[in-house]
Parts: C-alpha cells; sequence; structure tokens
C-alpha cells in the first residue's frame, strides 16, 4: 500500500494532531520518531549505516567517500562511543575483490559520527565501488566514478533541486539512481528547515506554521529523516555529487550575516549539520568545526569545466544599490575562473534564478532573494563574460520549483545586448510549486514580460539530465507522474540544446508539443 505522505500530514495538521504525525514534532521519543518516520514512508538501512554511503567532489584521481553512524537516525545524541573506527575500501568491482585502496577513519562525536574520507591515487574516468565496516557491520556497497582527463568525447549528468520531505515522495531521486550519469550537482533546499506542510510554494511563506529548527540536534534530526527516503540514498550510493545549497539549508531567504549573533549560532549549527551529512570535500582539515567553502571549479578534461557557485554565505541583503550575492572574494575568484577559462563547456551551478525575472509586462521583479536584487553585481559579472569572450556558457539552476529556459543577455533590460549564455531552471523533486492556475495564467505574462524567457512549465516535479558532447550541449527534462507515488515512473517532458560556439538555445522538434505554459515561438 502506498502511505500518502503529504496529505497524511495535512490531514494530521487539520486535525490539530501535526504532533504525533511529523517525527521531528517536540516530545516524541527517538522510537516514536522512528515510527512515525516509517509511517510517512521512510525506510533506512541497518544500523549503523542506517543514513547510507555517497560519494562526492570526484577529480581525475580522488574523490570522497562519506558515511555517518546512526544506529538511532532521529535520535539527538547517538548510543556509541566518543570515537569509533569506520574501515573503508575501494575496489573496481561491485563485489569489492579487486581492492585497489583501503583504510581506516575515525567516526567521532562531534562531528555526528560522520566520516568523509579523500581517497586519492585513482585512475581518471573510471568507475568504482566502495563500503565501509564498523562495529561488526558493514555498509551498502556504493559505487562512484573519477573525472576523465584530456580528450573527452561525452559527459553526462543530473541536477536535482528543492525535495521537501513533506511535500512528497523522491520518485526523482529513484530515477536519478537509475540514470547512466557521470556524476550529479544538487543545486540547494536539499532540507527545509520549516514545519510548513501546506502547498505554498515557500516563496510566499512569511509564516511557517511548523516548529522551526534552531540547534545542531535539530538540524542533524532533519537531514537524517530526509535520508529516511530510500530513493534519496540510492541516488547517492549510484554516483558522486555535487553540492551548493540554498536557503533552506538554514532558514528561509537569509543572507550573510543578517541577524546577528543568535543567526550567526544557527547558522553554524546548520552549517555543521549539512558537512555532517554531504560527501562533501572540504578545506578545514579535521582542525577546525566544519564551515564549508563550496565554491569550487572542476574539468572533465577538454569536455566541460563546472563552477560551483555558493549565493548564500557571502551575500549582503537584496536591493541595495552595492549589494553582493557572491561576496567580494567569491567575485574575485569567478572573474578570475572565467578569464582562465579552457576552450569547453562551462556549466555553472547556480543555486538562484539569473535571468532577470518581472510578474507581468511592466511590472517589477517577482523575486529579489535571486540575483534579480543583485542588479549591480548580475551586471558586473555578465559584462565580464563577455568581455573576457568565455562562450558555450550555460547556467543550471534551482530553486523556483518551476522549469524555465532562459537567454542570458548581460543587460535584460535590453534584448539587443550581447547574448551570452543560457540558463536552465529544473523542476524541484517534490517541493510545491504554484497550481496549475497560476501557471496558466502567469506563464504567458511572464513570457511578454521576460522577452529573454523562452519556455516556462511548472506543473510538474522532477530533474535535469544533461548530455555533453563537444558539439551539443542538451538538456533532457525528466518529469515524474506523481510525487505522491514513491514509484512513480520517470519520462523525458521536453529537450534543449545549445550547439557548440552558438549562444542561445532551441526546442528539439521530438518534444516541441509538449505541454506547457510558455513557449517563445
Ligand atoms: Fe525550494
Ligand atoms: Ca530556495
Amino acid at each position: 500500500m502506498t502511505v500518502n505522505r503529504r496529505d497524511l500530514l495535512k490531514a494530521a495538521a487539520a486535525a490539530g494532531a501535526l504532533n504525533l504525525a511529523w517525527p521531528l514534532a517536540t516530545g516524541l521519543s527517538p522510537a516514536q520518531a522512528r515510527e512515525a518516520a516509517e509511517k510517512l514512508g521512510a525506510v533506512y538501512d541497518r544500523a549503523p549505516f542506517t543514513l547510507g554511503v555517497a560519494s562526492g567532489d570526484p577529480q581525475p584521481h580522488s574523490v570522497v567517500l562519506w558515511t555517518r553512524l546512526a544506529p538511532e537516525p532521529l535520535a539527538a545524541e547517538q548510543d556509541l562511543p566518543e570515537v569509533v573506527e569506520v574501515a573503508w575500501v575501494v575496489a573496481k568491482d561491485a563485489g569489492l575483490r579487486r581492492v585497489v585502496a583501503r583504510g581506516t577513519a575515525p567516526a567521532s562525536a562531534t562531528l555526528g559520527h560522520s566520516v568523509h574520507v579523500p581517497v586519492d591515487g585513482l585512475a581518471p574516468g573510471r568507475t568504482y565501488w566502495y563500503a565501509f565496516k564498523a562495529l561488526g557491520r558493514t555498509s551498502r556497497v556504493g559505487r562512484t566514478r573519477t573525472a576523465p582527463r584530456g580528450r573527452v568525447g561525452k559527459v553526462t549528468f543530473a541536477a536535482a533541486n528543492c525535495q521537501a520531505f513533506h511535500d512528497g515522495y523522491y520518485a526523482a531521486h529513484r530515477g536519478i539512481a537509475r540514470e547512466d550519469v557521470d556524476f550529479v550537482v544538487h543545486l540547494g533546499d536539499y532540507i527545509y528547515e520549516h514545519g510548513q506542510v501546506g502547498g505554498v510554494p515557500e516563496a510566499h511563506v512569511r509564516d511557517h506554521d511548523g516548529p522551526e529548527i534552531l540547534t545542531l540536534a535539530d538540524y542533524r534530526k532533519r537531514h537524517a529523516l530526509y535520508k529516511g527516503d530510500a530513493s534519496l540514498r540510492a541516488a547517492h550510493a549510484a554516483h558522486p555529487w555535487f553540492l551548493t545549497w540554498d536557503d533552506h539549508e538554514v532558514v528561509n531567504d537569509y543572507s550573510g550575516t543578517g541577524g546577528g549573533a543568535p543567526f550567526m549560532k544557527r547558522r553554524a549549527a546548520a552549517y555543521q549539520a549539512w558537512f555532517e551529512h554531504m560527501p562533501h570535500r572540504d578545506s578545514f582539515g579535521g582542525s577546525a568545526l566544519p564551515d564549508p567553502e563550496i565554491h569550487r571549479v572542476r574539468r572533465w578534461g577538454d569536455l566541460l569545466e563546472l563552477t560551483v557557485l555558493d549565493l548564500r554565505s557571502h551575500r549582503s541583503a537584496q536591493n541595495l544599490p552595492d549589494g553582493t550575492i557572491l561576496g567580494a572574494e567569491q567575485k574575485a575568484w569567478l572573474k578570475k575562473t572565467v578569464d582562465r577559462a579552457p576552450d569547453s563547456w562551462h556549466v555553472w551551478a547556480n543555486s538562484i534564478m539569473l535571468s532577470q525575472l518581472r510578474g507581468r509586462p511592466g511590472g517589477s521583479y517577482m523575486f529579489t532573494d535571486q540575483w534579480d536584487g543583485f542588479l549591480a553585481e548580475r551586471k558586473e559579472v555578465l559584462g565580464h563574460v563577455h568581455a573576457s569572450g568565455l562562450e558555450d556558457l550555460v547556467v543550471v539552476t534551482g530553486d523556483w520549483h518551476s522549469a524555465f529556459v532562459d537567454d542570458v543577455r548581460t543587460d535584460f533590460d535590453a534584448p539587443d545586448s550581447p547574448l551570452v549564455g543560457t540558463e536552465f531552471t529544473a523542476h524541484s523533486v517534490t517541493s510545491g510549486a504554484y497550481s496549475p492556475e497560476w501557471n496558466a495564467k502567469n506563464g504567458p505574462l511572464m513570457g511578454k514580460a521576460n522577452p529573454h524567457l523562452k519556455y516556462f512549465e511548472g506543473n510538474r516535479y522532477g530533474y535535469d539530465v544533461y548530455e555533453v558532447t563537444p558539439e551539443r550541449f542538451s538538456a533532457h527534462m525528466r518529469v515524474i507522474g506523481d510525487r505522491r507515488d514513491p514509484r512513480s515512473p520517470v519520462s523525458t517532458l521536453t529537450t534543449f540544446h545549445v550547439d557548440r560556439g552558438r549562444a542561445g538555445s532551441y526546442e528539439d522538434d521530438a518534444t516541441k508539443a509538449s505541454p506547457a505554459q510558455y513557449r517563445r515561438d
């Protein structure tokens, strides 16, 4: 029988019984919390590896392996020794017989008994399998893949974003787990900090009707709940991931340091819990508590350069004449990255929409939490892209809970200004989008108001798969049939292409007639 967790939570909220149905409600024991989570479809791996395994930040010779020991995943404190030695192994085969590297790493209570192992000495462009052992138990086997070097004929990757647990099942991640991709990029809103269970898009949520989370224990439990969805663990175990974050990893619409000391404490707790649950390579070297550095640039031989951006940690408030979304240091780094860029495809992993978005002709920007709230900096960065002669730029974006395709221009108010790239904004995994009525009414209005906007579809959930060859960059919009069904089948709604050396995208003839609420002809 399929349990529909979205409707179940809504019903519980309506009946005033959310404190029993919501696994992270205060007052529940760890066992009760787990029972509530299981009623919402959570199924954990065998202890102590309940949260599964993951790998991340693949490079030609290195990848990071992750796990966390959490015998009671929703407990505030794990009943474990202060430090537990965890053995790890990497092999050329799924049976873990042809071992290429092995070792041990300490899992300490300080970092929630998480383990991050940077494995070096691997061969480029190869698939490997790995597992962990601790407390007499062995984890599931994960699969990962290093980046290739030299001439590369093809790279395929998936992008996911916005996966509110209370809004549905991760059938999209089940799809990603089954995709033949080299890696996955997560564009943020991996968790949601609030307990709001309605279907209202987050940008409109100002008053949350559930308990917010504030402490390290709160954020740990939230991450552990989300990892209870078996499809998410499957997607982690199947491919290496890159991660950036957006606001809900901490709190809705936050910026930099705004909020003072209590906020900084909350942010530190959120960042630490995030790190403890992600296959993220960091530079603090175990000598301090995590303050994860997100932005990085990685290459897949001569074919693809991936630039991961952090649009949260270093930003100022919105709508300031001299405001910044990147922060001075990251902006200088991004410009240098553009200057040094090789002749290849350039992908920016960008958590929130870069392109201008007015709600209706002559109207104002819809959301100034996205790049529209940082006009001078957007102009400066895109002007730099143009001045440097960077070509073949594709920006992949999350946050909006609906799919958009945009032409990226140096000045969005001047439709004849230079076209410097394409932005693909992907559907969300589960997080609620606007209603079909809203989409039908506003899709054409947004199209009219934004001459660079080519496509809008907001009635579906899913993820994107990008297929990259020397000649062409293709974006396949994968959608699920129903987020209330954990096994909902995946299909391709439409495909857009960008040809190498030619800025601008075009829709594939075969899917041009697919449903959408706006399409520029
Ligand atoms: Fe979101
Ligand atoms: Ca967001």
